[in-house]
């Protein structure tokens, strides 16, 4: 292994470790179907990042890494850490922007592993409480932003 590539694995492991310590309890999955399904995800998602060399050729275009500045949020932490097991807090950290795609030399899709891992957490009952919050709102008033009925149509703008 590449001294460079151990460095950044270590980096990697070390906001990993601080990102668990502050872990919330997870429902277990139940259902055959949903462990034959996480277990697919699993792979697909290996399949899709197992080819990247951790150049960090991505990591100055992602907006989350420039502002967070840890290495388990860069595109190649999320590489290095979803290749081994899907962990919330790097997950969610991402707005799928596909920035990083863009200046991959081997075109990893970051995204597409990064959308797997979230019905993963959706399977395992980890959504955003923002997530729960709008479909809630889908279910009781068909609108995501909850029931705006009772206001005035002729005083809402959009920006
Ligand atoms: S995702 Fe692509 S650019 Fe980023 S570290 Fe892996 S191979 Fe390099
Ligand atoms: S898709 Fe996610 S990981 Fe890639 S650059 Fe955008 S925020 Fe960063």
């Amino acid at each position: 292994m590449m001294a460079e590539e151990k460095k950044v694995k270590k980096k990697v492991k070390k906001d990993i470790n601080k990102m668990i310590k502050a872990k919330k309890k997870v429902k277990r999955i139940e259902t055959e179907e949903d462990i034959v399904e996480v277990k697919n995800l699993l792979e697909e998602i290996t399949d899709i990042l197992g080819p990247c060399v951790k150049c960090g050729m991505c990591k100055s275009l992602c907006p989350v890494f420039k502002v967070l500045k840890e290495e388990a949020v860069s595109p190649r932490g999320k590489a290095i850490v979803l290749s081994d097991r899907v962990i919330d807090k790097i997950v969610f950290q991402c707005t799928l922007c596909k920035a990083c795609e863009k200046k991959c030399p081997l075109n990893i899709k970051v995204c597409d592993a990064i959308r797997k891992s979230r019905e993963i957490l959706v399977l395992k009952g980890k959504e955003l409480p923002g997530n729960q919050e709008m479909m809630e709102n889908i279910r009781k008033s068909g609108n995501p932003f909850g029931d705006y009925s009772h206001l005035d149509k002729d005083k809402l703008y959009c920006c």
